[in-house]
């Protein structure tokens, strides 16, 4: 009877490894399509949680005669 909750503990184990196994894998993924910002001047991506104000930087630091919104336009209002 002992030897069938072991059993059990050791099921319930491996499905957590596989739990834990799954998560990193879709992170990478979801990283990569995350990178979905891109100035369109120098066609440079950005990870999509960049903001405005990292965005506006980007655009006055590598770009100052281009207007902002040539390099990301999807930030017009
Ligand atoms: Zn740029």
């Amino acid at each position: 009877m002992g030897g069938g909750n072991a059993q059990k503990s050791k099921t319930a184990r491996e499905k957590n490894l596989e739990k834990n196994k799954a998560p990193k894998g879709s992170q990478l993924d979801s990283n990569k399509k995350a990178m979905n910002i891109q100035c369109k001047v120098c066609m440079q991506t950005f990870i999509c949680t960049t903001s405005e104000a990292k965005c506006r930087e980007h655009a006055e630091a590598k770009h100052p005669k281009a207007d902002f919104y040539q390099c990301f336009p999807h930030l017009k209002k």
